[in-house]
């Protein structure tokens, strides 16, 4: 409503009902106009033949009188009539238009002044002619007040009596003898008329108002309202509001309207969660790709740091154990000869065990630089698993650390180089066994993949797992927490890497999961040899090594 009122003419329904205001107003003061001058038309038409009977009264009553030519009878009889207040005046007309008596004395005598115009139908021989002789004519004339009179003038047409009268006035011959013109004054006619016309129009702007009033109340009702619901609503819609609802008020065109509008809006709103589901899963599979092309650039940086890191240790660790050999060598026999000093001997003991660990990173560095080519055969992993820990359960068992093997039957033989298996299981066990130095469980399982093509291995300890910081530096060469004083161990960090690199040549993948204070689970998943594989399913991947806290 509040939009309507203040903008009537942009409005659809403000144009509506002024333009209807406006037909109606024309239509009404049409009606009332022609209502108004037939009415007045009307009172004209009695008051003329109001006239017109008192004129042929006068003459009737008068006609015995006029015969016997007695005439200060007949003045006298005009006279007491002319005295009504509605009567102008009265006068006799002699066949040349001489007024013989009037009312208005000052008059007698006179020819009449009428205009030519209201005489020529009679008067004029050409229009006389072809204008039959009237009876009475009637005139509305204005005096010099202004004041609306209507004169009526009755022709006095010749009779056998008149011409046979004793006076012997008038000759057979004539047609017409005289006229007799009464003028009554229209001021009633026009008080009526005034106050009709009053009551018309005041019944007309009443009427006009009643009929505004309803437009106005019918149109908001059934236009305006439903319409400025749907422009809200429509308004709701275009700032995406789309819980929104018109409520239909009828069952018109409008009301199929809002239910159009409210079917438009759950679409949309359908629309828009089907493009919000699209969106959210665009998106978490960008971030899972960018995720995957993330941990590809890693690999492949960590591919060419090893390969690179594997030419430069391999000419280190080369170069290193000749000297070594010969150290070792030497101390040994110092630590053995019982002629030197005791304390000598001790030194030169501490020379040969630091030597030896000297060594034993020599051959890790060895071993790491030397893994790019393995030498495959069929063999069962599960055997391969269990000649491992055949090396290391002793030692497990005096840690208090319970080894679970949990392997699937008929586990298929697989393409791998055994010894380099067998040295990765070691790692992982020894690492393992490493991380629960408290006693604990080693959880072993194997299991076939045929839709990804992969033997799956888990080794699953219940340590002291690995802080998520450490996660993707595990399988560097050269990372190491064992270092660490208070650790008791020693480490070089060449055990993951070397174990990557291994898995890596056999096509296969490493992945980690670990949660501090519950443990690790480590994953390697080799492929299996083409003729134990399905057809179903992926082909194998390349090396992924996934790294993440449970
Ligand atoms: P090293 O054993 O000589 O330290 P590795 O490459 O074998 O080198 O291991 C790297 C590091 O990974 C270890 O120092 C240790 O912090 C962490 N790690 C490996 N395996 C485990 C495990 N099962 N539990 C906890 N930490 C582990």
């Amino acid at each position: 409503m509040g939009l309507w009122m203040r903008l009537p003419c942009r409005s659809l329904a403000g144009k509506f009902t002024v333009c209807t205001s406006l037909v109606l107003l024309v239509t009404i003061a049409c009606f009332a106009y022609v209502t108004i001058e037939a009415l007045r038309g009307v009172f004209l038409e009695e008051a003329q033949d109001d006239v017109e009977t008192l004129s042929e009264i006068i003459l009737h009553t008068t006609h015995l009188q006029m015969l016997e030519d007695n005439r200060d009878v007949v003045y006298k009889m005009m006279d007491e009539v002319g005295k009504h207040k509605t009567i102008g005046r009265i006068r006799l007309l002699d066949d040349r238009g001489t007024i013989r008596y009037s009312t208005h004395a000052n008059e007698i005598g006179r020819v009449t002044d009428q205009p030519a115009d209201d005489c020529q139908d009679c008067h004029c021989p050409e229009i006389a002619e072809s204008f039959p002789p009237m009876e009475s004519r009637r005139r509305v004339i204005r005096d010099c007040s202004g004041t609306e009179i209507l004169s009526v003038t009755k022709l006095i047409e010749n009779q056998p009596a008149c011409s046979a009268a004793a006076c012997h006035v008038h000759p057979p011959e004539a047609r017409i003898l005289g006229a007799l013109e009464v003028q009554a004054s229209l001021h009633s006619v026009g008080v009526h008329a005034d106050t009709y016309r009053k009551n018309v129009l005041a019944f007309a702007v009443s009427l006009l108002l009643i009929i505004v009033g309803c437009l106005v109340w019918l149109t908001h009702h059934l236009v305006v309202s439903p319409v400025h619901s749907l422009l809200l609503h429509s308004r709701k819609v275009a700032q995406m509001e789309l819980d929104s609802h018109v409520v239909p008020t009828s069952a018109d065109e409008l009301g199929a309207l809002a239910r159009e509008f409210n079917e438009m809006t759950d679409r949309l709103r359908q629309a828009r969660s089907e493009y919000e589901q699209l969106t959210e899963t665009l998106e978490a599979k960008v971030q899972e790709r960018t995720a995957e092309i993330a941990q590809m650039h890693s690999q492949l940086v960590r591919s060419e740091k090893l390969a690179s890191l594997g030419k430069l240790v391999a000419g280190i660790a080369h170069e290193i154990n000749n000297p070594l050999a010969g150290i070792l060598m030497f101390a040994t026999l110092f630590a053995e000869d019982r002629s030197l000093p005791k304390e000598m001997r001790e030194d030169a003991r501490i020379i040969v065990r630091e030597t030896q660990r000297c060594a034993e990173i020599v051959k890790r560095l060895l071993e790491f630089s030397r893994n790019s080519i393995p030498r495959k055969k069929l063999k069962s992993l599960p055997v391969i698993m269990d000649d491992t820990l055949a090396l290391l359960e002793h030692q497990a068992a005096l840690n208090e650390i319970e080894i679970l093997r949990g392997y699937d039957p008929m586990l298929p033989e697989i393409l791998v180089d055994p010894a380099q298996i067998e040295q990765v299981f070691v790692n992982m066990v020894v690492n393992a066994c490493q991380a629960m130095p408290n006693g604990g469980r080693l959880d072993i399982a194997m299991r076939a993949d045929r839709d990804r093509h992969y033997l799956v291995t888990t080794i699953a300890d219940n340590g002291h797992g690995i802080p998520r910081e450490h996660l993707p530096k595990i399988f560097d060469p050269f990372f190491t927490t064992k270092d660490h004083p208070g650790t008791g161990l020693t480490g070089t960090g060449l055990g993951l890497s070397v174990s990557y690199g291994i898995i890596q040549n056999h096509g296969g993948r490493i992945g980690v999961v670990s949660e501090v204070g519950r443990g690790t689970v480590f994953t390697v998943e080799l492929p299996l040899a083409a003729s134990t594989m399905l057809p179903a399913g992926d082909p194998p991947g390349n090396l992924c090594v996934t790294g993440r806290n449970v």
